[in-house]
Formats: C-alpha cells, sequence, structure tokens
C-alpha cells in the first residue's frame, strides 16, 4: 500500500468516525409503550431489538452510536416527561450530529397501518432535521415498496403515512437535527405478524440504515 493511499484511508475513517449518531429506542421498563394484541409483541422490546439492529449496520458504515439504552430500563423511572427529557439531554451530552428516535404506533381503529416520520415543530433545527427525515422516509419507502405486490412475505400493505410535524417531546429538546419514526401499528394483526418476521425486522432496519447514511453523506457535501 502506498502512503498517499494510506494517508487517504485514515483521513476518511477519521472523517467518517467523527460522526455521532444518537439511536433511542422509545419507552422501556414500566414504560412499555403500545403492546399488540395478546402481548405477542411490546412495542419496548421490539423497538430496542429494532435499534440494535440499526445500530449494528451504522457502526459497520464507521459512525459512532449510541444507543439512549442498551437494555430494559430507563433514565427516570418515577416520570416520563424527566425521562423523555434526559433521552434528548443524552443527545446534546454527547454531542450527537443526529438523534433518531424509534417507536411503533397504535391506534383504536384496527384498520390504520403504515409507517410514519415526525420531524420538530417549529424546532430550532427544522431545516436539517426535515433533510433528515424525507432521507429516511425516502429508503424506508424504498426498502418497503418492493413488497407490495407478490414479494416474499406477500402482498404487502405498509402504507406510507409521510413526513408529519410533531411536539414529541424528544424532538422538542433535541439540539441537533432529530426524527421519530414510527415503523407500524401493533393495533394492525397484519402489521403485528409482519414484525414478527426476521425478515421484515430486516426490511425496516435496512431502509432506517440506508436513510440516515444517505443523509450524511449528503450533509457532509455541502
Ligand atoms: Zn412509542
Amino acid at each position: 500500500m502506498n502512503r498517499s493511499l494510506l494517508f487517504f484511508i485514515v483521513l476518511s475513517f477519521r472523517f467518517v468516525g467523527a460522526y455521532t449518531i444518537v439511536l433511542d429506542p422509545g419507552h422501556g421498563e414500566k414504560y412499555t409503550g403500545t403492546v399488540s394484541a395478546g402481548g405477542a409483541i411490546v412495542e419496548k422490546d421490539m423497538v430496542l431489538k429494532l435499534t440494535k439492529k440499526l445500530a449494528q449496520c451504522l457502526s459497520k458504515a464507521g459512525y459512532k452510536v449510541l444507543l439512549t439504552r442498551e437494555g430494559d430500563e430507563v433514565f427516570n423511572a418515577k416520570e416520563l416527561l424527566p425521562d423523555l427529557i434526559k433521552r434528548a439531554q443524552f443527545a446534546t451530552d454527547n454531542k450527537a450530529d443526529i438523534f433518531v428516535s424509534i417507536h411503533l404506533n397504535a391506534s383504536t381503529n384496527k384498520q390504520i397501518h403504515g409507517y410514519e416520520v415526525y420531524v420538530p415543530y417549529e424546532a430550532k433545527y427544522p431545516i436539517k432535521s426535515y433533510g433528515l427525515a424525507s432521507a429516511i422516509h425516502y429508503a424506508l419507502s424504498h426498502a418497503i415498496e418492493p413488497q407490495f405486490y407478490g414479494g416474499t412475505l406477500g402482498n404487502l400493505n405498509a402504507l406510507d403515512r409521510g413526513i408529519r410535524a410533531s411536539r414529541f417531546n424528544v424532538l422538542m429538546r433535541t439540539t441537533c437535527p432529530a426524527v421519530l419514526v414510527e415503523l407500524g401499528y401493533l393495533s394492525h394483526p397484519p402489521t403485528v405478524k409482519l414484525l414478527k418476521t426476521e425478515e421484515y425486522q430486516d426490511i425496516l432496519v435496512n431502509g432506517l440504515c440506508a436513510g440516515i447514511r444517505r443523509y450524511i453523506l449528503h450533509a457532509q457535501k455541502r
């Protein structure tokens, strides 16, 4: 290996390595989040599993990845608001470049299904958050779409519910570009069935991973 190539590799490693991603698996401990009928999937457990897979994918790409929780734990088991504030603070304390919170949704209407990407409403970094959200939304929909008609998982029907603005505490209090992704509805039995498969979990994780990488690569070119 010649010296200039070695220098280039060291330089690119430092360039990529300097980027810090904070991932936030929603809920934890007594904050179970939503639970599917019969209790087959509990949001706090499934989002932790998905987030760990995502962390692995992003670490492999060379980024520094930190999780707000590594197990069934929370920052504050007594009160929810301080727990949510601490998640955002964790990103600030660790000088995160981006913050991505991972969730699963629920509705009283069992017909509602699909995924949503949320940006902070009137936050400090609305445009960058929107850039991150659209990169994730783009990659996630492209990971899911090939499954729509006769994919290996059958005729998947995961509706694209778009990018939305929200006052979620973890988004409003984060000081870097931040998004919250709702990957599906646990109140929708076909989604629960899909989420039980590693194949569908990987489709979602690969979409998220590709979207985050896409945003970072574009952000670094500016
Ligand atoms: Zn949630």
